[in-house]
């Protein structure tokens, strides 16, 4: 590969940045990454009626959530209207373009005989400029469009890095619409008006001299005319990538019936980023067998190949497996300021000196996310209601006395591990009690639940004081 790898994702900031978009976006960053090249933030913000700031900052917040660090941008559309019109200004010069005065009745009406015809309806180029060809005087009353001149024969052909060859017949194109009339357009000949869509991804992806395309299979028409227009532009084409849209459990396209659609929707639910990741990448790509892998391996691996041709399916279970693992693995300390900033957000106060390593090591191999993980935790540090029923079944009269002993014992004893379960075993002795009887008695009252890891090492970690008096309110 000679040329620098420059890859982008292009989100539209019309709502959240959905796990398609994200998926993608992790494709071409760890593609970058790969080949030491650039990726680029571009914001496609030309839809204004849609766009909104809140969309564009929380997709930078997905993109930090996810680190796609991007070496460039956030570029917006919006910004660079002028360069856009620049190119067409100059594509109208060269005759690669031309002004289209066809009004929408004149445009309805082809496409009408057209039908009537059998044929598929489309834009007859008769604005098109030929040689020798009479175009006649431009209406004044009509405010013209500016379409590119799609060449007329000949085949559009690209080696996509997911579907393989695709050919595309130049007959099957007609000629784009590449600007709209501006207000007041047909009254000034020289204004070139409002640049569409299609045309926008192909000034961009020129100037910001991006080499490969990887997108949603949705635009795998888009690309011929994209091409077609780089061509006629002299530019130097880039790589194509059409990764296939993600499904629903169902087969059906993944929307939000199938839970949340929105990457930062999952980090409020409590899984990691890098499990995130890991989850991503796999649908849609492979690495042989490896279905657990960490960001640095997937920018080693990440190659452009085995991209999957048919579309990946959500799969929450499997989610939720890549995230117990990403669970257990994560450095310790960086969970616990994880779980501090959730716990805090629950309105509960977390003390500096909290053992919260500590209890996320006790707790979080028997947790999916870091939420239920912040469920286990937010019993040292908030009040407990133990159920009615709990009470009932294990709080009896029976251990009465014994919970009383065991209180007095703990507010004398040092408070670790060891020395606690010494303390336990001695109540049990006295008062001629079996482990389950009492421990489950403990649970209820200090955790509020009647199962937990082993009780000497979950008390260990509360607060003196707070479990004398969880004990002593029986
Ligand atoms: N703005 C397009 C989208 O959100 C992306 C277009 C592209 O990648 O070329 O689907």
């Amino acid at each position: 590969m000679t040329r620098r790898v420059r890859t982008r994702i292009a989100p539209s900031p019309t709502g959240f940045l959905h796990l398609g978009t994200a998926r993608t976006a992790l494709f071409s960053w760890a593609f970058a990454r790969h080949h030491g090249g650039d990726f680029i933030l571009r914001i496609e913000d030309t839809d204004e009626a849609r766009s909104t700031q809140e969309a564009v900052d929380q997709i930078i917040a997905a993109m930090r959530w996810l680190r796609l660090d991007y070496d460039e941008g956030p570029y917006f559309q919006m910004q660079r209207l002028g360069r856009y019109r620049e190119v067409i200004a100059k594509m109208l010069g060269e005759g690669t373009a031309y002004r289209c005065y066809c009004s929408p009745q004149e445009l309805e009406a082809m496409r009408e005989t057209q039908r009537a015809r059998g044929e598929k309806p489309r834009y007859d180029g008769r604005w098109r400029p030929e040689a020798g060809k009479n175009l006649g005087m431009p209406p004044s009353a009509v405010a013209p469009v500016v379409r590119f001149k799609n060449p007329r024969s000949g085949v559009v052909t690209w080696n996509d890095m997911v579907k393989g060859p695709i050919s595309i017949s130049n007959d099957e194109l007609d000629d784009l619409i590449i600007a709209r009339p501006a207000p007041g357009g047909a009254k000034d000949p020289g204004a070139v008006g409002t640049p569409t869509y299609n045309f926008c991804v192909v000034v961009d992806d020129l100037d910001m001299q991006i080499s490969h395309v990887l997108r949603g299979d949705d635009h795998v028409n888009n690309t011929p005319r994209q091409i077609n227009i780089l061509r006629a532009l002299g530019a130097e084409l880039p790589e194509y990538g059409h990764v296939p849209m993600i499904l629903g459990p169902d087969g059906d396209k993944l929307s939000k019936r199938h839970g949340a659609v929105s990457v930062t929707q999952y980090e409020d639910a409590g899984y990691l980023r890098e499990a995130m990741v890991n989850y991503l990448a796999r649908l849609g790509w492979s690495h042989g067998d490896d279905e657990l892998f960490d960001r640095d391996q997937l920018v080693r691996w990440f190659d452009g190949k085995h991209l999957a041709r048919s579309p990946a399916q959500w799969d929450l279970t499997k989610l939720n497996w890549v995230n117990a693992q990403a669970l257990k693995k994560i450095d310790i300390n960086v969970l616990a300021g994880l779980l501090a900033g959730r716990l805090q957000r629950r309105g509960l106060i977390v003390e500096a000196d909290a053992p919260l390593a500590g209890m996320c090591t006790l707790f979080r191999d028997r947790c999916v996310t870091t939420e239920e993980l912040a469920d286990w935790l937010a019993m040292y540090f908030s009040e407990v209601k133990p159920s009615d029923a709990d009470l009932a079944a294990h709080v009896t009269p029976q251990v009465g006395p014994a919970l009383v002993a065991l209180a007095d014992s703990l507010a004398e004893v040092p408070w670790d591990k060891a020395s606690i379960s010494e303390a336990i075993k001695s109540v049990l002795a006295a008062h001629g009690l079996k482990m389950p009887q009492l421990a489950h008695a403990v649970r209820v009252l200090v955790c509020g639940r009647a199962q937990t890891p082993a009780i000497d090492a979950v008390l260990e970690l509360f607060a003196r004081e707070r479990v004398l008096a969880r004990l002593r309110r029986s």
